[in-house]
């Protein structure tokens, strides 16, 4: 989509310290980390927010996460523990209006989020 950033990233229009890239979705470190490891997942195919889910495309979500927990791995995060959030819309969070799966860790996390 026309102006949006993670499909500029996802085209290479906008380089990323890319992790992981396979036909469907793109993993890259995120600019502004908010923990040592801070690890965007996106579809490559432009979605707006979680909201936007839908039976035809609900497996992009699975394949997401799935390959979250194989960076956990890679990334030796996934024994300690580490976060996964999906922020949406305005009061979840969401800035960037691409569907982005962020991947957090090395770092304690508390409960409740902020
Ligand atoms: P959210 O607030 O859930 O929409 O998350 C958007 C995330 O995208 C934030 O954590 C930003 O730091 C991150 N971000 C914004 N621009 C870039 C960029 N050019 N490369 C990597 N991460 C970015
Ligand atoms: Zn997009």
């Amino acid at each position: 989509m026309k102006d949006c950033l993670f499909c500029m990233i996802s085209s290479k229009k906008i380089n990323t310290d890319i992790v992981f890239e396979d036909k469907k979705i793109l993993a890259f470190r995120d600019i502004s980390p908010q923990a040592p490891v801070h690890i965007l997942l996106i579809p490559k195919m432009h979605i707006s927010t979680l909201n936007d889910l839908t039976p035809k495309n609900i497996e992009i979500a699975g394949h997401l996460i799935y390959n979250a927990t194989k960076l956990a791995k890679m990334e030796d995060i996934a024994k300690n523990g580490y976060r996964t959030v999906f922020n949406c819309n305005e009061w979840g969070g969401q800035t960037i209006y691409h569907l982005h799966l962020h991947l957090l860790g090395n770092r304690k996390f508390k409960w409740p989020p902020g």
